[in-house]
């Protein structure tokens, strides 16, 4: 017997059109590439949208083409990905921090027939768009009166291009699993690999996402999502604020301390997220000036694991309510967050920023496990680790193209890559990324456990550890340091403060101090170029 309920597919523009009828009036504040703020709302969104799937139709684009963008967080951004999806064409987020090369190859894999693009980025695309056979056309998210000279032929202003629609459009309407946006892993190993979220994945994320439990955001909230679109959707932000009608702030290309600020400040910002190294930015901004985050609730963060030191300062010294996340491109990419479960209600001080160091639980949606190298699961007790392995509707059942099929298996289970301990209640963290543990003596030890002790040191600004060749140990610790401005730890100093605080083995073998270490285009430490320039380090 079936249930006798309607048919109402879970489409992305559907979130759309709930937003511009309950809150239609709701605010989108865009720091422009222009420069001034500008200021618009979702009925307004919704409206430019429409005109953007008219005129997409109308210049030959159908169901299943490649709408690519290539952008900063801002409220065009956001029309142009509503108005692909309103009329079945799939947007198709790039990174513009990846090598130029691998933007075309990424566009070339994914047969991308039309791109909008900030303004930032036309020369990139002008170097780039004659080896893009498919690309039929450039938008520059722009006015006429900011148009650049330009040598892409085909290339239209955003506000003339969209001025031809009057928006007289009914959004289209297909099957929920219809493919709505893609996105590519970086690809620190092999190729990038494309994700192709669905409808259906993307409205579901955005509702688990909503959750009380998840990253809790009300129509109450003011929220700045600081991690950009083109990073695995802004982490659903894009979809979950206009499902629930929260007011949205959009940062533009200025993600340093000082802009930031700005914004958190004259705008309220009541919710913020983003990867570790943007917060760095701010709170040395905050401790330079001396400023205070009066308006700020909850910060998530997530990315890359989340250092201590940075959850204590923002709820210690701003009474900011720390999340901690995880997840990937291929999970939509929420996969656990970090809220306080009742069994753990009564933890303070020290036990709780133990807790928070954990990338947190699963909301509904997400089933995980971990497992030995033979598939067999492990305990949840808190300490046994083992490959992650994830699976539900927001979760990637294959890559675009058929790439990396060794990480599924045949009961939809997606090994993540990741090495991670469940405990008791759920809490899962990650000790390391399968490539990047240190195995000693056939044991292994988590770089990110060190990477996250060293940054406790009051002189460290950030720290990377890698394992490096051994004799006796095949490989061992190096710890990787960048001193805080204009102080210079000892290497015994910092290894003396780490003593006590790991296992006795765990300990570097050496200390290095760099000027800087080397970021992926998510932030992230690149653990493989900083293999390849210690590669035959002599441990002492
Ligand atoms: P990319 O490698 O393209 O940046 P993702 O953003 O999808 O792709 O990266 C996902 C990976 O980032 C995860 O598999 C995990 O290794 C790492 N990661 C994400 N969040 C965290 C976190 N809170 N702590 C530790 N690692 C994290």
């Amino acid at each position: 017997m079936l249930g006798l309920m309607q048919q109402w597919p879970l489409l992305c523009h559907k979130i759309l059109d709930h937003a511009a009828r309950q809150h239609g009036g709701r605010e989108i504040v865009s720091r422009s590439i222009e420069g001034p703020i500008v200021r618009t709302t979702y009925a307004d969104v919704r409206r430019r949208a429409l005109q953007v799937a008219q005129r997409l139709e109308r210049d030959g684009y159908q169901l299943g083409d490649r709408i690519a963008t290539l952008g900063w967080n801002s409220a065009r951004h956001l029309e142009t990905w509503y108005g692909a999806m309103g009329m079945g064409g799939v947007y198709h987020t790039l990174n513009p921090r990846l090598f130029p090369e691998q933007i075309a190859w990424i566009m070339n894999h994914a047969e991308d027939k039309c791109l909008f693009t900030d303004l930032t980025f036309v020369p990139l695309v002008e170097k780039i768009a004659p080896s893009i056979p498919s690309l039929k056309k450039v938008v520059i998210l722009t006015d006429q009166a900011h148009m650049p000279q330009t040598s892409l032929p085909e290339a239209v202003a955003y506000e003339d291009w969209i001025a031809e629609a009057d928006g007289d459009y009914q959004w289209r309407s297909f099957d929920e699993n219809t493919a709505a946006g893609m996105c590519y892993t970086s690809g620190t190993t092999g190729d990038p690999k494309g994700v192709v979220y669905s409808h259906r994945s993307n409205v579901l994320h955005a509702m688990i996402a909503c959750l009380p439990d998840a990253m809790g955001i009300s129509a109450r909230d003011v929220i700045l999502p600081v991690v950009p679109m083109f990073h695995a959707n802004a982490w659903g932000l894009t979809q979950s604020a206009p499902m629930i009608g929260a007011k949205l702030v959009m940062p533009g290309a200025k993600m340093d301390g000082p802009s930031i600020y700005e914004l958190l400040d004259t705008e309220k910002v009541s919710f913020t997220a983003a990867v570790p190294t943007v917060w760095l930015m701010l709170l040395q901004h905050l401790e330079e000036t001396g400023k205070e985050l009066p308006h700020l609730k909850k910060v998530v963060i997530g990315g890359s694991a989340c250092p201590r030191a940075m959850t204590e300062k923002f709820q210690k010294n701003y009474d900011v309510q720390v999340i901690h996340a995880w997840g990937m491109t291929e999970m939509s990419p929420l996969g656990s967050l970090g809220s306080i479960k009742p069994e753990y209600a009564e933890l303070g001080g020290d036990k709780l920023l133990d807790l928070q160091e954990k990338q947190g639980h699963a909301p509904f949606g997400v089933e995980m496990k971990v497992t030995d190298d033979e598939n067999h699961e492990l305990p949840w007790d808190g300490k046994t680790f083992g490959r992650l392995k994830v699976r539900g509707p927001a979760v990637a059942a294959a890559y675009y193209g058929g790439a990396g099929t060794e990480q599924f298996d045949e009961e939809n289970w997606f090994d993540t890559g990741d090495v991670a301990h469940i405990d008791p209640h759920g809490y899962m963290q990650i000790t390391d990324r399968a490539k990047d543990v240190i195995k000693s003596g056939g044991e292994w030890i988590s770089t990110i456990d060190l990477e996250n002790l060293a940054v406790g040191h009051p002189d460290i600004a950030e720290a990377a550890v890698i394992g490096v060749a051994h004799p006796k140990w095949d490989e061992r610790p190096l710890l990787i340091v960048v001193p805080k401005p204009g102080k210079e730890p000892s290497k015994d100093a910092i290894l003396d403060y780490m003593k006590g605080r790991c296992a006795k083995w765990w300990l570097p073998d050496d200390v290095t101090f760099v000027d800087e270490i080397p970021h992926t285009a998510t932030g992230k430490i690149q653990k493989t170029t900083l293999r390849e320039q210690f590669r035959g380090y002599r441990l002492p």
